[in-house]
């Protein structure tokens, strides 16, 4: 941090506040307390008919790679508006959010994803601007070589995994190789 966003002072210091227990960006103009928190992450799981809607990133990171439709939780939002919000920006797609499906963590870049089961309204999708394709997969079609994240591949190995036999929510968190 380069200035104060709150009084544009460059005299920010990376220090522990009165009575914290970690180090904040602190403005030593305006006194204010710059917190830096992780990011949320919202996406859906959609399925039709057996069949899970994934779409190829238009987009870097991991351009070309396929991914569940997920992004970065708005301001004013829910986080099942959001959700649903990006399945339709990424496949055109109305989903009806059926129950949070997992919570996968990634401390390592300040990150929490929550993955949405969801059903489609219909088979109708087309790309969004951030896609350059989007398909309904079987099961056994799912492109597990070419999926961009870890998030992607929790939240369908889950799905899998218990379809049938457990309708909890499914915790995880990143493992560096
Ligand atoms: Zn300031």
């Amino acid at each position: 941090m380069n200035y104060c966003s709150n009084c544009g002072s460059e005299q920010i210091n990376f220090d522990i506040p009165h009575g914290d227990n970690r180090a904040r960006y602190i403005c030593h103009q305006c006194n204010a307390i710059h917190y830096q928190n992780p990011k949320m992450v919202v996406g859906c799981l959609p399925v039709f008919e057996d069949k899970i809607l994934i779409c190829r990133r238009a987009i870097e990171p991991c351009y070309g790679l396929w991914n569940l439709p997920a992004g970065y939780l708005e301001n004013n939002e829910t986080v099942e508006e959001g959700a649903a919000r990006e399945t339709w920006e990424e496949a055109r797609a109305n989903v009806k959010i059926i129950k949070l499906h997992c919570i996968y963590n990634l401390p390592h870049i300040n990150q929490v994803y929550l993955h949405f089961l969801a059903h489609l309204k219909n088979d109708r999708i087309a790309c969004g601007s951030e896609s350059l394709e989007v398909k309904l997969f079987d099961v056994y079609d799912i492109p597990w070589k070419q999926l961009a994240f870890s998030s992607s591949k929790f939240a369908l190995e889950k799905y899998i995994e218990f379809k049938e036999s457990y309708q909890g929510v499914h915790m995880g968190t990143y493992q560096a190789d």
